[in-house]
């Protein structure tokens, strides 16, 4: 299996069709937001610094993103393939990610991007929950992505929350954020010809089987 990087705006289900390739073809998933996520609970000034950029919408600096991606990536389950979701986020992460595969000797594999329209992305941010024990993602919103149980997963029985950083106000500066450093990528992606485009606005299902036709090479 070849790697996967999804490009996303916020709330495109990236951490949703994440999972289910994860799932389905036994490779890990890899989130940058997690593993900043982990290093910010650290008791140290990198953590405090990676919790404020977290909590405000703006992106951690490229140096800490990339170092910790780095060290991840050279764990044993990511020799048959990997998934990135929530990086590269700007052109210096993508060009930093070539020199990161090149050291390790890897491919750059699918880049496959997951379009949705801005309104629909918001109304999905302001019901989505994840569990703090396995990291589901549900939306209480959305009857498709409901848990079975109101707060609770439906996989391990983990209590589930809301993030600090799922506010409409916060969403907005994403987005904002999402135009001007991560949307350059689809350009580059596709001229170097290894993005496919998949609509993401048709919900989980629809949008993973357009995955799955794609894997399959008949996209
Ligand atoms: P996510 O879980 O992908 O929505 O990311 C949550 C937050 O983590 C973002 O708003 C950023 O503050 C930070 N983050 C995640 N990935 C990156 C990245 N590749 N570069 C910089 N900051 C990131």
């Amino acid at each position: 299996m070849k790697s996967i990087i999804f490009i996303a705006p916020p709330a495109a289900g990236k951490g949703t069709q994440s999972a289910l390739v994860s799932e389905k073809y036994h490779i890990p998933h890899i989130s940058t937001g997690d593993l900043l996520r982990a290093a910010s609970r650290e008791n140290n000034e990198r953590g405090k610094y990676i919790k404020e950029q977290m909590e405000t919408g703006g992106l951690v600096s490229d140096d800490v993103t990339t170092g910790l991606l780095k060290e991840r990536l050279q764990e044993s389950d990511c020799d048959n393939g990997y998934i990135l979701d929530g990086f590269p986020r700007n052109v210096e992460q993508a060009k930093a990610y070539e020199q990161i595969l090149d050291d390790l000797h890897k491919e750059m594999g699918y880049v496959i991007f997951l379009d949705i329209d801005k309104e629909i992305a918001k109304k999905r941010i302001v019901g989505r929950l994840s569990c703090s024990k396995c990291g589901a993602v549900y939306n209480s919103m959305d009857p498709n992505l409901k848990p079975k149980v109101d707060g609770i997963c439906d996989r391990c029985f983990g209590i589930l929350s809301q993030r600090a950083d799922d506010t409409e106000e916060i969403f907005n500066k994403r987005f904002d954020t999402y135009l001007k450093e991560t949307e350059p990528l689809i350009a580059y992606y596709e001229e170097k010809g290894v993005l496919t485009r998949i609509d993401s606005g048709l919900g989980k299902e629809k949008t993973f089987s357009q995955i799955e036709r794609m894997l399959r090479g008949s996209l």
